[in-house]
């Protein structure tokens, strides 16, 4: 067996010229011991705490430490020293390791996801107590997998490279391809620990900042409640009154970087939207495809505020405009907020306003994986709650929120598979293969998508009772660029596609708009009056003019940061 080459070298570079001769392979193989049983048993442990190119980033985190036990030491009382300190290093790994692997086999969640975080801020030392009571089982199942890493990184360690005779000709055997081997390796520690996104997920220092993290959010919290009661207290002192007599449910559908340019429903070439296709020709003059709906932001936190808080300015150390779900809620709405989303400001900004709240999806950032259509089944329980004759229903949709590959089942691509007239457009606007690819797991992302937002337009059109108001408004937080205006894929603040967004509204009573009307533009931020019509609340602080239901409806364009040549296609 070879010794592993960093281990040999760093070896090698530590040794003074004059050191005695060497005791040879009986101490290099008790360092190369080392080296490999410690990081092999922390590497079995980080693997079951994170996944994909996170294992290998904790890895490079790790090594220097481990690497240290190549290095020979003479005094034995520094080499005992040396044990202890690697020992703590590793078992640091180790801990955060199977903490994460613990949070993800029991809640699918990650510890800086709004659900732990959340927990961790809320609890106290007696609920901490029952919690641990109730989940015993796996509390021993980590101690103990966590001990028996102590015992083999304990042993390994103890074998460290030690100084003795013969470790002088090394430094002349050593190669330049292992010597580079190692320069490499180091590099690479070194790269690691100076970019900031690696740095952050050392041990010391995640937990460090997630500490600070829980402290803050309780900090946070106590203004949020402030915040969500005020508007609360302030709905109530507006009275809103709900005018139709009998039962109503009203579905609004949030998704997220949604290009209604991607959508077959918006004449795009790919098949992207049969089912909402099949809904449009079903359903008639009930459903309206607003052609040239826009937002007015780029990103999620933003739109999502406008959208609830009726586009209105938020002055400064002023009291907050009209929340659209307080209002709903004073108007005697039973308000679910049902999300795949696990964003904590989204959650104490909006969500916790709701009378139900639902987090589907625990595991924030773009690794969380979880499909939109699990949120289905509590929809569904939403729809057959009897506690109430007036429901609003948000649900609050990933869409195809990147990665796009993320966003639709495994093996449900159709557009990979020949060279169709979009890819051609695109080769032919000088679009780059990445790009393209992007675009076709963006088309895969959205007809996984038709199939979720078809469900809930099908659950919404088929539940309720006898003469009950049912509506349904469907659109997205900003739009997305993949390869429409530049060579580029993401979140786009500097092109149009940032914020070419879908809208869709279905009404089972009152007529919609004509089909005139539906060309003329609509803004995101302006969604709150569409809704409150749709829940026929009346209250003080109407504006029709900005209310794309209604007659007298009066079309501004927004500022933007992007020049649009016209808002009407
Ligand atoms: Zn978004």
């Amino acid at each position: 067996m070879r010794t592993p080459p960093t281990c040999r070298v760093a070896r090698l570079t530590s040794l003074p010229s004059d050191a005695p001769a060497p005791r040879t392979a009986a101490s290099r193989k008790s360092a190369l011991f080392a080296c490999g049983g410690v990081g092999a048993t922390l590497l079995a442990l980080i693997a079951l705490g994170h996944d994909g190119h996170r294992i290998a980033q904790l890895a490079v985190l790790a090594a220097p430490m481990v690497l240290w036990l190549a290095w020979p030491i003479r005094s034995a009382r520094m080499r005992s020293v040396r044990t202890v300190l690697v020992w703590l290093w590793a078992m640091g790994f180790a801990l955060d390791a199977a903490v994460r692997a613990y949070l993800l086999d029991t809640y699918q969640a990650a510890p800086d996801g709004a659900m732990v975080l959340g927990a961790a801020a809320n609890t106290n030392a007696r609920e901490s107590s029952e919690y641990l009571w109730m989940h015993w089982r796996s509390a021993v199942i980590w101690s103990g997998a966590l001990a028996v890493a102590g015992v083999l990184v304990g042993m390994f360690a103890r074998r460290g490279a030690a100084f003795d005779a013969g470790t002088s000709s090394v430094r002349a055997r050593s190669s330049l391809r292992v010597r580079s081997l190692v320069l490499a390796l180091l590099l690479i520690v070194c790269v690691a620990y100076a970019s900031k996104p690696w740095r952050r997920l050392h041990p010391a220092i995640f937990w460090a900042g997630w500490s600070q993290s829980v402290h803050t959010l309780r900090g946070a919290w106590a203004d949020q409640e402030k915040v969500r009661d005020r508007l609360m207290a302030q709905a109530k002192a507006i009275g809103p009154v709900a005018l139709q007599a009998g039962p109503s449910t009203v579905v609004l559908v949030i998704t997220d970087s949604i290009n209604r340019d991607n959508m077959a429903l918006y004449g795009y070439g790919r098949p992207t939207t049969p089912r909402l296709l099949a809904h449009k020709a079903q359903a008639g003059e009930q459903m309206a495809v607003l052609k040239n709906a826009w937002s007015v932001d780029a990103s999620t936190l933003p739109a999502l505020r406008n959208m609830f808080h009726f586009g209105l300015p938020h002055p400064e150390n002023g009291e907050n405009p009209p929340h659209l779900l307080a209002l709903a809620r004073a108007a005697g709405y039973k308000v679910w907020w049902i999300s795949n989303h696990d964003d904590l400001a989204i959650e104490q900004q909006h969500a916790r306003l709701a009378d139900v709240v639902d987090m589907v999806n625990r595991t924030p950032g773009r690794a969380s994986a979880s499909l939109d259509g699990e949120i289905l089944d509590c929809v569904q329980e939403a729809f057959a709650d009897t506690s109430s004759d007036r429901k609003l229903i948000v649900v609050h949709l990933m869409g195809a929120h990147p990665h796009y590959s993320l966003r639709f089942p495994e093996n449900a691509n159709p557009f990979d598979d020949d060279v169709d007239a979009v890819e051609n457009g695109l080769v032919k606007d000088g679009r780059s293969a990445w790009v393209r690819r992007f675009r076709q797991e963006y088309d895969a992302a959205l007809l996984y998508h038709d199939f979720v937002v078809s469900e809930l337009l099908q659950q919404t059109r088929s539940a309720g009772k006898p003469g009950e108001d049912r509506a349904w408004m469907y659109l997205s937080d900003h739009g997305q660029e993949v390869g429409h205006g530049s060579d580029r894929a993401g979140h786009s603040p500097s092109t149009a596609s940032g914020y070419r967004i879908p809208t869709v509204i279905w009404r089972n009573r009152e007529p919609l708009p004509s089909a005139a009307a539906q060309q003329q533009p609509f803004r995101a931020d302006w969604t709150g009056w569409a809704l409150m019509d749709l829940l026929r609340i009346r209250w003080s602080g109407q504006m029709p003019e900005r209310n794309v239901l209604s007659d007298t409806y009066r079309w501004q364009a927004p500022t933007i940061p992007v020049a649009v040549e016209s808002f009407s296609r």
